[in-house]
Order: structure tokens, then C-alpha cells, then sequence
């Protein structure tokens, strides 16, 4: 007989809390707002960190946390970690990405979903990613002495980066956990919620997170207690995992070269060596020197070597300057000085490496928000967000931006965009159109996404078709878009055309994710093709190749002033001397006047030494030196 929901007639009935979950790539963590804060909740031990760990056991029971942590040295072939690098992506994403897994990844049978290799079984990292959420709810249900299924709403952070594919997986995952997820929010964004920023004078955020497997940089903009998200900026191949692989890979020479054996060929050896840098690494941030030592007697393996905060100082350092790399672009993005910053925040556990800290610090010129633990901001800042949706007054709102800019093809293949890049979220774009044919009955709408102007640069989100439009002359038609990008990055398009009324929608899923790489790549690529590169890239090319043309024409010097009719050779001469005059300048069209005429009047040369090369049979290769590439 089904059962009857439960009333509580008598006890308190103060409303079960909306979780805060930071679903990590490393760690995951669970906060609640009570009363007027948000507050992290641990585990029975005392412990809040939950590591996105799973693993599985001989008998296929499934653990997770730090007990999978633990087997990730014993079994590592069943034990799971950084699915969140894995989710809403298909394999090959994955493989452009080169990221270092210690598993085998490949797609599910029947679609582009990068799926994880378990001996004969294929896991999903939707249900890693739910595994871990379970866990998060269950610590929150022991934490709050209330019952698991009172526990099913959340506010749930991911990477400003993640797209619409990775925010959808994401989502699959809570409702496998049992959990609604009320808001996604973006992880900088929380963290200027935990740090309360939202109650301060106007300003401007840079946020620094650097976790364990992404890294983000983002602006947010404070005014009257509203937060605006400028831009962002990130790199998923940047964080603390690749600190402790360049750990691992100096572990790994220093083995090999005692003890002749290379400890990565081995998987379980790979797993204990990863735990060991890990450990060395986080000691060099309390202390100036840390021991980093391996043992494997089976393997007869045994090694150590202390390391010098100085050196591992510097081994990371192309890593820091990457991260500020990006916190340029982001600052250029949103149109601002570093000057023009009021706060840092800075996120994730590998910021508490204190020379990150103070290298982000002195590129900024400021202080950081300090008094929070690095690793629980986010989660903190999902609970403020929970609060919000509660009801509870925390004075803030969010907006977050839309990573790449959102429009439609048109015709001769360009796009003409209506949401544009780090638009703030929920946001709603429209815009009209015409047909281009005579008579048309069926529009096409074709989705892209990215920041270039033809549809060929640019990514295909999805097409969809408009029927039913009467058939009128070319131009007449009036076609009404809709973009409709809600709070969780989710697009929809909707397009009518106003005289007959007939409609068309599409909401877009797209098959699997774009890579952070992706849309890192795709912004590079803009920004390379910014007027002033494109004309700085066509000085230089033209240089190159003038170079390129005089130098085989000089090296056939003598030839040309003994052989060629006195016409050819006053020519020739005239425009070499022409090319040396123009070769300093930075003007494209003289450049390209002086490089035109030079191949001109090179090519008699080139007939000439064609023909000797005939002659004496020397090789193919020197006639084109000689011509000078594609003349
Ligand atoms: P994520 O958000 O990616 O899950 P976290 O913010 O929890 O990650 O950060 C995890 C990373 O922080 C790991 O790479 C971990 O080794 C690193 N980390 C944690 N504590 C320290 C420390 N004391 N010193 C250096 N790195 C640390
Ligand atoms: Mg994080």
C-alpha cells in the first residue's frame, strides 16, 4: 500500500536547509546558513574535506571520501578521482585536453560521453560525481541530526568555466544523489558571497582560485549590494594536481636514476608516489624544507630526497605565471586596471602555498580577504546563496556571465551574435530577421557559440527549423529571435515569424561539453585576430618572405649580372635595392608593392637558372630557394 508523506504536528518545523555543495575536483565540501551564517558541516571524525574520491570494493560496495582516498594506493584500478575533469565531456575532449589520469577513458557505446574504464565495466562520472554528492548529503544529514529525506534541495558550484553540457551532467548527478539543485552558482562568485563582500562599499573582486584541478580568475563588480561577474577567465590544466605531477616527475627521475627502475610504469607504485609529493608539497607550506621519499621493498625501490622550499619555488613558478597570466586577461576583459581593484579573494587549497599567495599579492599590489579557510569559501558561498533562496535576508544577488558570446548564423556564413561574452546571467536577447529567398516557406536556424566572425570559426550549438512562414518576397518576412540564457547558463531560442505566427524553439543540450581548452583556445583565437595582430601577423609574414626571396636571389647574384639581358638585370637590381630600402619599415602595402615587384623581376633568374638546372641535374629543392616559396 503506498505510504502517506509524514506531518510533524508537534515537533519544531523549522524548514530543512538548503545545502551548500562545493562539488569539487579534488574535494568536495557541505555548508548550511543558520541563523545568519553559513557554516561548514563535518564529518563524525571532525572532518569537513570530503575528497571526490570512489571507490569500489571486492564485494562492489562503493566508497567514498577519505576511506577511497586510502584505496586509492591499495586499488587504484577501482578507485575514482577528478570525474569532475571527465563530466558533461566526450573522450576525445578529454584526450586534446592531455590530462594526466591514472584510468582509461573512452566513450559510452552510444554517444560522446567520456566515460571511465573499470575492468569490464565502463563507469560514468555523473555517477562518481553522485556517489560523492550522496556522501556530502549524508555527512550533512549526521552533521544536522536530521534524516537523509529532509535533505533534498541545493545550491551547487561549478567552475565559471563549465558549460552548458557540463552544468547538465552536473545536475544528473545531484538528481541520482536525490538532491533538487536549486542554483548553480559560479565558484568565484561564491567566494565573494562567503566572504560577506556583498556588504561592503562598492568595488571591484579579483578572485584567484586555485584548486586542485581548475583554475579560475574572475571580476566581480559590487554595487549597492549586488554582485555583477565582469569576466572570467580559467585553465583546466593548472592547479594542484599539476604541482604534485611535476613533484612526481622529479621523484620519478631521481628513482630511476638510483634505483634503475621508473616507478610510473606501475600503477599502484604511480597512486603511492602521487600521495607522496602531495604530502611533501602541502609540509613546504608550513616549513622551508619537506622530505619527499618512496618505498617499495617489493619493488626494491627506496628513496628520498628533501626538498628546498627555493627549489620547488621555482619548479612551480611557470605555473604561477601562468595563473597571472590569466588574471591580465581577465582585468583586459573587463576593461580594468589592476589599480581599479579594491579586493583579492583568494580560493583553494593550493593558495595556501605561500608563494602563490604572495605572488598573486605583489602582481596585484594588494592584500588578500583572509580569515576564511581556502578550502571552504565556496561551499560557504553556496550556503549564503542557499540562505537567498531560503528566504533569509543576505542582502546579495546574483549575476553571473556567459563565458562565450551566443548567436545565429546568417547569410554568406557569418554570425550575427546576441548574447554577447561575459553578458551577466539570467539574460534575455532579441533581435529581427529576414529571409534572403524568394518565396521561403522554411527558415534554418543555425546556434553557434565563440568569438569569431564566421560560422566556420565559431561552435556549433544546434540547428532547428522554422516551418510554416507564407511564402512572400525576399526581405518581407519579419522573424523574431529570442535568446533566453536562464541562471544555470542553460540557452534557449525561440523564433517567430510575426505576420503568420508561426514558431519554433530549441533548448540547448548539447551531445557533450566544450572543453575549458575549447573556449580558452576560442578566446585566444579572438584576441589574435584583433585588428592591430592581424595587421602586426601580415608585417611580419611579409618580411619573412621578402627575406626568404632575397636572400636565394643574392646567392645567385653573379649568375644573374653575367647572364641576364641588361633589361632583366637593371630591373632586378632596381628592386633589390627597392626590397633593402622597404625591408625595415612596417608598411603592409609597401612591403607587399616591393615583394611583388621582386619576384617579378627575380623570375627571369628563376627561368634562367631553371634551365642550367636542367642542365646539370642538381636537385629540386634548390629551384624553389631560388623561386623564392610560391611564386
Ligand atoms: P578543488 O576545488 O579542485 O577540489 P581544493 O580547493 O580543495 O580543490 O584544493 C585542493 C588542492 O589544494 C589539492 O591539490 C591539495 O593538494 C592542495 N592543498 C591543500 N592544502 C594544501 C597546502 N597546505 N599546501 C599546498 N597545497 C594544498
Ligand atoms: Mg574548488
Amino acid at each position: 500500500m503506498p505510504t502517506l508523506p509524514s506531518l510533524n504536528l508537534l515537533g519544531d518545523t523549522a524548514p530543512a536547509p538548503v545545502l551548500g555543495i562545493d562539488l569539487g575536483t579534488t574535494n568536495s565540501l557541505v555548508a548550511v546558513w543558520e541563523g545568519n551564517a553559513p557554516r561548514v558541516l563535518s564529518n563524525e571524525h571532525g572532518i569537513a574535506i570530503l575528497p571526490s574520491v570512489v571507490s569500489w570494493t571486492e564485494d562492489d560496495s562503493v566508497v567514498v571520501g577519505g576511506a577511497a582516498l586510502a584505496r586509492s594506493k591499495i586499488a587504484p584500478d577501482k578507485t575514482i578521482h577528478s570525474a569532475k575533469r571527465l563530466i558533461g565531456r566526450g573522450a576525445e575532449d578529454i584526450q586534446k585536453a592531455h590530462l594526466q589520469l591514472p584510468y582509461q577513458v573512452e566513450d559510452a557505446k552510444d554517444r560522446p560521453m567520456a566515460m571511465v574504464r573499470m575492468g569490464n565495466r565502463l563507469i560514468s562520472p555523473i555517477e562518481v560525481s553522485a556517489h560523492v554528492l550522496s556522501a556530502a548529503r549524508a555527512q550533512a544529514s549526521q552533521a544536522l541530526e536530521r534524516p537523509v529525506s529532509d535533505l533534498n534541495t541545493a545550491v551547487i558550484t561549478v567552475p565559471a568555466y563549465f558549460d552548458d553540457a557540463q552544468r547538465h551532467a552536473t545536475r544528473e548527478a545531484a538528481k541520482l544523489a536525490g538532491l533538487e539543485v536549486l542554483r548553480m552558482v559560479n565558484e568565484p562568485t561564491a567566494a565573494a558571497l562567503a566572504y560577506g563582500l556583498q556588504r561592503g562599499e562598492s568595488s571591484r573582486i579579483l578572485v584567484y582560485d586555485l584548486g586542485g584541478g581548475t583554475f579560475d580568475a574572475s571580476v566581480l563588480q559590487l554595487e549597492d549590494g549586488v554582485f555583477r561577474v565582469l569576466a572570467t577567465a580559467g585553465d583546466t590544466a593548472l592547479g594542484g594536481d599539476d604541482i604534485d605531477s611535476a613533484l612526481v616527475a622529479h621523484a620519478a627521475q631521481g628513482i630511476q636514476k638510483k634505483c634503475g627502475l621508473n616507478p610510473l610504469e606501475d600503477s599502484s607504485a604511480c597512486s603511492a608516489l602521487r600521495l607522496a609529493a602531495e604530502r611533501c608539497k602541502k609540509n613546504l607550506s608550513e616549513s622551508t624544507t619537506a622530505e619527499l621519499s618512496f618505498h617499495d621493498p617489493e619493488a626494491g625501490i627506496a628513496w628520498r630526497e628533501t626538498i628546498q622550499r627555493k627549489d620547488f619555488e621555482a619548479l612551480i613558478s611557470p605555473m604561477v605565471e601562468r595563473s597571472l597570466k590569466y588574471c591580465k586577461h581577465v582585468l583586459q576583459d573587463a576593461g580594468l586596471q589592476i589599480e581599479d581593484l579594491d579586493e583579492l579573494v583568494l580560493v583553494g587549497g593550493s593558495t595556501r602555498i605561500p608563494f602563490v599567495r604572495q605572488s598573486v599579492e605583489s602582481y596585484v599590489g594588494k592584500e588578500a580577504q583572509a580569515g576564511l579557510n581556502p578550502d571552504e569559501i565556496v561551499a560557504l558561498g553556496a550556503a549564503v546563496q542557499g540562505g537567498v533562496l531560503a528566504g533569509a535576508n543576505v542582502n546579495a544577488l546574483l549575476l553571473d556571465v556567459t563565458p562565450l558570446s551566443l548567436g545565429i548564423e546568417t547569410v554568406g556564413g557569418t554570425v550575427s551574435k546576441l548574447v554577447h561574452r561575459n553578458s551577466p546571467i539570467p539574460c534575455r536577447a532579441t533581435e529581427g530577421f529576414t529571409t534572403f529567398v524568394d518565396g521561403q516557406s522554411a527558415v534554418k536556424f543555425h546556434v553557434v557559440q565563440g568569438e569569431r566572425e564566421l560560422v566556420a570559426d565559431c561552435r556549433s550549438l544546434g540547428e532547428f527549423i522554422l516551418k510554416g512562414v507564407p511564402p512572400m518576397p525576399a526581405g518581407l518576412p519579419k522573424i523574431g529571435v529570442e535568446f533566453t540564457l536562464d541562471a544555470d547558463g542553460i540557452l534557449r531560442v525561440k523564433a517567430k515569424e510575426e505576420r503568420s505566427g508561426a514558431a519554433a524553439s530549441i533548448e540547448i543540450k548539447p551531445k557533450h561539453g566544450l572543453t575549458d581548452e575549447e573556449v580558452e583556445s576560442m578566446l585566444k583565437c579572438a584576441w589574435e585576430n584583433a585588428e592591430s595582430d592581424m595587421q602586426a601577423r601580415r608585417v611580419s609574414d611579409l618580411k619573412t618572405e621578402l627575406e626568404t626571396v632575397l636572400r636565394s636571389v643574392r646567392k645567385n647574384i653573379s649568375l644573374a649580372e653575367r647572364e641576364l639581358s641588361s633589361n632583366h638585370w637593371t630591373r632586378l637590381r632596381e628592386a633589390i635595392e627597392d626590397a633593402d630600402d622597404a625591408a625595415d619599415g612596417d608598411s603592409p602595402n609597401t612591403l607587399q608593392a616591393v615583394l611583388g615587384e621582386l619576384e617579378e623581376s627575380a623570375y627571369p633568374l628563376a627561368e634562367l637558372l631553371m634551365n642550367n638546372l636542367a642542365r646539370e641535374t642538381v636537385t629540386d629543392r634548390k629551384v624553389e630557394e631560388i623561386i623564392g616559396g610560391e611564386s
